[in-house]
């Protein structure tokens, strides 16, 4: 195949179009191609009277050579096709199944990859199957109780599951996960078209039956997926771990675990620390939500209220703050919703989270500031937990439990709101009006008055009075990291963190991608598990 990078084409364009386009580049008639294969579509939008699509291609022909011989260019040249592989097994003996400790996406694609390759895993997840979690999800925002183990945190699917569900990410896998991830996910029911876009999504929508499918094929393969499963200690014996306790009452001996437990999951943090597991606190980012008009995101990026082609537009904004802070927006969702995604009795977050069409009224995302050890007020490994906890009672309290939501404007003024103006609130969640600065430290405040007012240059209207802040945007990545060896395991021998929650992942894709490689350590060193 022939690679051509940097094919420019009009968003409207046909399927001719980009065939006479690659023609034209390699200087042949259409007819001597074959085939073309789209790698890589993405959006410039830097003109907005000059909207385009810009294209790499890999295209067939019958005789590459000579035609690559034929065209001198930078962007065109002999494509390497590059395939993932995943490792023989290896020679060692497992005495028990592998146990993948939650089903996030970590957990999930480690669990696959496994169960594909005949180690016959079983996962523990503390929450319900995604079809129950979602009945209980729902509940919750209708004002019904907070369940701890089965929320937008926890329960099959892991956090992501109530998301946007983004795809995109910043690791570079020469090994070609990243490709991989995306194939299964197309695999198991999303649009293939995520395998070439540049910011691939599929919403919350389509990715409840993808995580269906992928735990009905574990399960077909022999391994085994347990709900309702809380992994409440480990059961360690002469400075080596034996296994883990269910629930408090049932023993599971092992001697391989994956440790995927997301970032969210703080008495288990708590318990590996009592166990000795070591880990350290590191630096994440807090803030709040902030809502605008999808239209007028769209009119920003695009030149148009509403652009027939490329549907919602997203934005992505960093700002340099006087104090020394980063501000920026982060998990940006066009057309969605802002949820209520507490998962502790007591306290309160938010998130954000859209449908497939991303067909909702406002455009949210997070406007997050980074905090670091040094903020917690405390040195342990925990302190950084401690810290959102803080912030996150501070919430719970200031509304009764309630989303606390003010306007911008209000905000800036410091001052409760008392009604929405022209932005109409998107939210998934009861919620009313407070005064957030009362509970947000005037550090994370002032950073982000000072962000919003940059981003105004970016975007305009973002600063806007009316835009409907909430918080607390306390989630964004885990608060500890734990260290593991060129192996993937942590010093206790047999564990090995895995996905976000252990500090090697930001987001659904990236999290994927570390299950796929801490299945590739345990069968790399492993023979498949046949008792
Ligand atoms: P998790 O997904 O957190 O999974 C961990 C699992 O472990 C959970 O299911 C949990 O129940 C289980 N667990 C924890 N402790 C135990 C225990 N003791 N015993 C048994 N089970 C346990 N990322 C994106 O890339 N794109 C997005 O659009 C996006 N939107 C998001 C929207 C929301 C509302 C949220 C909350 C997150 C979003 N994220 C998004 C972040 C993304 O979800 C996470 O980065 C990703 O899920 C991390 O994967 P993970 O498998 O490492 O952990």
């Amino acid at each position: 195949m022939i690679r051509i990078n940097q094919l420019k084409l009009p968003v409207e364009h046909t399927e001719e179009a980009l065939w006479a386009k690659a023609a034209k580049a390699l200087k042949i008639p259409v007819k001597e191609i074959r085939s073309i294969q789209i790698i890589k579509q993405s959006v410039d939008a830097r003109k907005k009277e000059e909207i385009h699509f810009t294209y790499c291609i890999d295209v067939e022909t019958a005789k590459e050579e000579s035609v690559i011989h034929k065209v001198k260019s930078g962007d065109i040249g002999i494509s390497e096709k590059k395939e993932y592989v995943f490792p023989k097994p290896g020679t060692e003996t497992m005495a028990s199944r592998p146990v993948i400790i939650g089903a996030g996406p970590a957990g999930l694609f480690c669990g696959l990859m496994l169960a594909r390759h005949g180690y016959r895993p079983l996962l523990l997840e503390r929450g319900e199957s995604v079809e129950k979690r979602s009945e209980a999800v729902d509940l919750f925002w209708k004002g019904g109780t907070l369940r701890p183990d089965c929320n937008v945190q926890f329960g099959e699917g892991g956090a992501g599951t109530f998301s946007d569900g983004k795809l995109n990410t910043l690791v570079k896998d020469p090994l070609m996960r990243n490709r991989k991830v995306l194939e299964l996910f197309v695999e198991f029911g999303a649009d293939p078209s995520i395998l070439y876009v540049n910011k691939p999504h599929i919403g919350t929508d389509v990715l409840s039956g993808i995580v269906s499918g992928m735990r009905k094929e574990i399960i077909n393969l022999g391994g085994e997926v347990r709900f309702n499963s809380r992994v409440t200690d480990f059961i360690v014996k002469d400075g080596r771990f034996k296994g883990v306790m269910v629930e408090e009452k049932e023993e599971i001996p092992a001697e391989i675990l994956v440790l995927a437990i997301g970032h969210s999951a703080r008495d288990t943090f708590e318990v590996l620390n009592e166990r000795g597991i070591p880990m350290e606190a590191k630096a994440f980012a807090v803030g709040l939500r902030i809502q605008h008009p999808q239209e007028s995101i769209n009119r920003s990026q695009y030149g148009t209220g509403n652009h027939p082609i490329l549907g919602p537009a997203d934005y992505k904004l960093t700002h340099q703050c006087t104090n020394g802070r980063g501000v920026y927006t982060f998990c940006m969702c066009p057309g969605g919703y802002v949820v209520n995604a507490s998962s502790e009795d007591n306290r309160l977050a938010v998130n954000g989270m859209s449908y497939h069409k991303r067909d909702g009224v406002n455009a949210n995302s997070a406007l997050i500031v980074t905090v670091t050890p040094e903020d917690f007020g405390g040195t342990t490994p925990l302190a950084g937990i401690a810290y959102q906890r803080r912030l996150e009672e501070a919430a719970f309290l200031s509304n009764n439990g309630k989303i606390p939501v003010q306007l911008y404007g209000d905000f800036k003024k410091n001052q409760p709101s008392k009604a929405f103006g022209d932005v109409e609130p998107a939210f998934k969640g009861l919620y009313d009006f407070t005064n957030i600065r009362e509970f947000l430290p005037a550090y994370l405040s002032e950073s982000l008055i000072q962000g919003v007012e940059a981003f105004e240059r970016r975007i305009r209207g973002f600063s806007r009075p009316d835009a409907i802040l909430a918080g607390v945007e306390s989630r964004t990545s885990s608060p500890v990291r734990i260290p593991r060896d060129e192996s993937f395991e942590c010093s206790m021998k047999g564990i090995y963190p895995c996905g976000e929650g252990a500090g090697y992942a930001g987001g659904i894709t990236s999290a994927a991608i570390d299950g796929l490689k801490v299945a590739e350590a345990i069968a790399s060193r492993f023979d498949r598990f046949s008792i």
